[in-house]
C-alpha cells in the first residue's frame, strides 16, 4: 500500500491522538502517504481530507480528544453514503484506513472491507466496552479522572456525613464503576452485567456499614442503570442518611492521557499500520493477556465480554 487514510470515529478518548501520531509516523517513516480523515465517517462522506506528514502530529502525544475530530455520521449506515465513501477514497487513492473508535465504528470498518477497502479497527473508548479486547484506548485515563473527582467528592461528603450517589460512564458496561468504585472505597457498586434488587442492595450495604459506626457513604452506580437521582431519595428515606445524586458527566471524556494510555495507543497504531503494509486487511488490534495482538474483525464483533466476578466480590467485600 503506498496511501492510507486513517480517522476517529464515535465517542472520543484520551489518547486518540497518540495513536494517530503512531499510525502517521509509522506510514510516513515506511514511504506511505497518510491522509487524515476528519469527523469519523463524515469526512470521508464530504470529502474532508487532509496530507499529514511526521510533523502533523507534533505536540499531540499529551492531548486528549482528537486532532481529526470525531463523529457520529449516520448516512454512513446507508448503501448510498457508503458508495460516497469509496468514490472518495478512490478519488485519493486511499487503500487501507486505521479506524479508531469503539465497535460501531469496527461495524463501518467491517462494511467498508467488504466493499474492497482494507480497514484496521484500533480499540478507542473511555468505556472499556469493546468485546475483543482487555483494554481500550482512553480506559485508564478515564478511570484516573474518575478516581480523582469522587475523592473530591469524599471530602464534602465526610464533612457532611452524607451519602453521595454518583453516576458513572461506560454505556453498558460496567468496568469503569467497578474500578472507580474499588479505587475509591465506594460502600456499593451497582453495574448492569450483575442484576439484583438494586435499591435493597445499596440499602443493604449502607445499613451494614452503618452498624460499623460510619456515617459518611459512596456509593457508584454505571450510567447503564441510571436513576441516581431517586436512588439517592431512597436511600435517605430508608437510611436516615442525607443524600444526593451527582452524575460525573462528560468531564470524564477530556484530559490529558495517561502513560498506560500513551503506550497503548502508540503499539496499537504502530501494529495497525504494520498490518495494512503487509496488505492484510480486515483485523482489529487487541490487548490480549497483557499481548498486543489482531483478530479478524467479524469474528472480534461476535464475542462476548465476562464480567469480573472475582474483582465484584472483592470490591464488596473489604469495603464496609
Ligand atoms: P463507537 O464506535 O464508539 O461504538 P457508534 O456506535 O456511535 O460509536 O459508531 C460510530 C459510527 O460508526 C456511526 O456513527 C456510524 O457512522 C458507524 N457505524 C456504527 N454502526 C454501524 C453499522 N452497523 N454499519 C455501518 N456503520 C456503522
Amino acid at each position: 500500500m503506498k496511501t492510507i487514510g486513517v480517522l476517529t470515529s464515535g465517542g472520543d478518548a484520551p489518547g486518540m491522538n497518540a495513536a494517530i501520531r503512531a499510525v502517521v509516523r509509522t506510514a510516513c517513516e515506511n514511504g506511505m502517504k497518510v491522509l487524515g480523515i476528519n469527523r469519523g465517517y463524515q469526512g470521508l462522506i464530504d470529502d474532508d481530507i487532509r496530507e499529514l506528514n511526521i510533523r502533523s502530529v507534533s505536540d499531540i502525544i499529551h492531548r486528549g480528544g482528537t486532532m481529526l475530530y470525531s463523529a457520529r455520521c449516520t448516512a454512513f449506515k446507508e448503501e448510498a453514503g457508503m458508495q460516497k465513501a469509496i468514490e472518495t477514497c478512490k478519488k485519493h487513492g486511499i487503500e487501507g484506513i486505521v479506524v479508531i473508535g469503539g465497535d460501531g465504528s469496527f461495524r463501518g470498518a467491517r462494511d467498508l472491507s467488504l466493499r474492497g477497502i482494507p480497514c484496521i479497527g484500533v480499540p478507542g473508548t473511555i468505556d472499556n466496552d469493546i468485546v475483543s479486547t482487555d483494554y481500550t484506548i482512553g480506559y485508564d485515563t478515564c478511570l484516573n479522572t474518575v478516581m480523582q473527582m469522587v475523592d473530591r467528592i469524599r471530602d464534602t461528603v465526610e464533612s457532611h456525613s452524607r451519602c453521595m450517589v454518583v453516576e458513572v460512564m461506560g454505556n453498558k458496561c460496567g468496568d469503569l464503576t467497578l474500578n472507580a468504585g474499588i479505587a475509591v472505597g465506594a460502600t456499593a457498586i451497582v453495574i448492569p452485567e450483575i442484576r439484583s434488587d438494586i435499591e435493597q442492595h445499596v440499602i443493604n450495604r449502607i445499613r451494614r456499614t452503618q452498624k460499623t459506626d460510619k456515617k459518611h457513604f459512596i456509593v457508584m452506580v454505571a450510567e447503564g442503570i441510571g436513576g441516581v437521582e431517586e436512588l439517592a431519595k431512597k436511600i435517605e428515606k430508608e437510611c436516615g442518611v442525607e443524600s444526593r445524586a451527582v452524575v460525573l458527566g462528560h468531564v470524564q471524556r477530556g484530559g490529558s492521557p495517561t502513560v498506560r494510555d500513551r503506550v497503548m495507543a502508540s503499539q496499537m497504531g504502530y501494529k495497525a499500520v504494520q498490518l495494512l503494509m503487509n496488505g492484510i486487511g480486515n483485523r482489529v488490534t487487541v490487548l490480549k493477556d497483557d499481548h498486543i495482538t489482531d483478530y479478524d474483525i467479524y469474528e472480534a464483533l461476535n464475542m462476548k465480554k465476562a464480567v469480573n466476578d472475582e474483582l465484584y466480590k472483592i470490591a464488596h467485600e473489604i469495603s464496609i
